[in-house]
């Protein structure tokens, strides 16, 4: 089955086409010309690359992945799922969303994460020993990346020397780090220890200049998945907790130049304090992000062409020759009018909706 979408403008990571022609099978054609078995006319509306959320849990197993691909979302970045056969069957799903994962994420002992109902005990990690031992087990399971759980300190959760044994060990593995931080004590506790990627955004307060200069400087990104920070800003106001110092965090990491990637901690998961769902909540990302000072541009990249060269996705966040047709029609101009409006979804070149 090959497909040709005509009067279509081509988004190419920074910018959109003039209208053309693009023809895809499985993957994109070099030649635009080729006679196609189905045409869509897109009258002038943008061809994405299909989107990558870079942070959701596949919980309820296919389903997740149905409804990421519904909405145009056609890679999720799963930070946390277990165990290792149902994460592998996840992996292997066709005509979906097409997931890598973290496996088991590493977590102290004293904090929530660790008693979260059904959270597997070799997830807990005490001390650097134990730290080894984790991502040691995390490259047997065929981890795309590390996951920690990171908090101010004990007990609550790991210390400094744990943390810092985690980063150092799955870069010797060559795996890239994550980091799920709120708290702004947590920001410092993984921005010293030198992880690639921190999830979420601080809750408690704005972040500090200094530690935002640090982060610019050893190259750190940011997902901050403010989807899920202001689902629980809202849910524990009473804390303390305030939803515009997420936002304004991100409006700080965009003006010091730190890369900012789409994720929304999408999940269904028992004892996660709010669930965004798979797929649609990722257009809601998007919209907060903008929001918080990113351009509509900067952030059809946040979710495409930035996430695939951050996370070593070869031939995914891209429209060129050669690469697998994950894509996505937008009707209109997603540059001022967002990306909601939804007029097809393709995955290896098969039209899902
Ligand atoms: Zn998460």
């Amino acid at each position: 089955m090959t497909t040709a979408i005509e009067n279509v403008r081509v988004f190419d990571g920074s910018a959109m086409s003039e209208p053309r022609r693009v023809v895809f099978g499985e993957s994109v054609f070099a030649d635009d010309a080729a006679v196609a078995d189905a045409v869509v006319d897109a009258a002038g509306g943008v061809l994405l690359p299909g989107l990558i959320d870079a942070h959701v849990h596949t919980v309820r197993g296919r389903a997740d992945l149905e409804d990421l691909a519904r909405w145009g979302v056609t890679t999720g970045l799963d930070m946390g799922a277990w165990p290792l056969a149902f994460v592998d069957d996840m992996r292997r799903q066709k005509g979906v969303a097409q997931i890598l994962s973290a496996t088991i994420p590493a977590v102290g002992s004293g904090g929530h994460h660790a008693r979260m109902p059904g959270f597997p005990a070799e997830g807990i990690v005490n001390n650097p020993d134990e730290a080894r031992a984790f991502v040691g087990r995390r490259v047997a399971d065929g981890a795309d990346y590390v996951k920690i759980v990171t908090e101010a300190a004990p007990p609550e959760g790991m210390d400094q020397a744990t943390v810092n044994a985690l980063v150092q060990a799955a870069h010797e593995h060559g795996l890239l780090v994550v980091a799920h931080s709120v708290t702004t004590g947590a920001f410092r506790v993984a921005v010293e220890s030198g992880v690639d990627v921190s999830m979420h955004a601080p809750l408690d307060a704005v972040l500090d200049d200094d530690t935002i200069a640090r982060m610019r400087e050893i190259g750190m990104v940011s997902v901050p998945t403010l989807t899920m920070m202001e689902g629980t800003a809202n849910l524990f106001a009473a804390a303390g907790f305030r939803y515009e110092y997420a936002r304004d965090t991100v409006t700080a990491f965009h003006d010091a130049g730190i890369r900012v990637l789409a994720g929304t901690d999408a999940n269904s998961a028992a004892g996660a304090p709010f669930a965004p769902n798979h797929g649609e909540s990722l257009h809601h990302e998007l919209d907060l992000l903008v929001a918080a000072g990113l351009t509509r541009i900067e952030a059809l990249a946040s979710a495409t062409s930035s996430p695939a060269q951050v996370f070593g996705l070869g031939g995914r966040g891209a429209i060129a020759a050669g690469l697998r047709a994950d894509l996505l029609l937008v009707d209109g101009d997603p540059a001022s009018g967002g990306t909601r409006n939804i007029a097809g979804v393709w995955i290896a070149g098969d039209r899902v909706r």
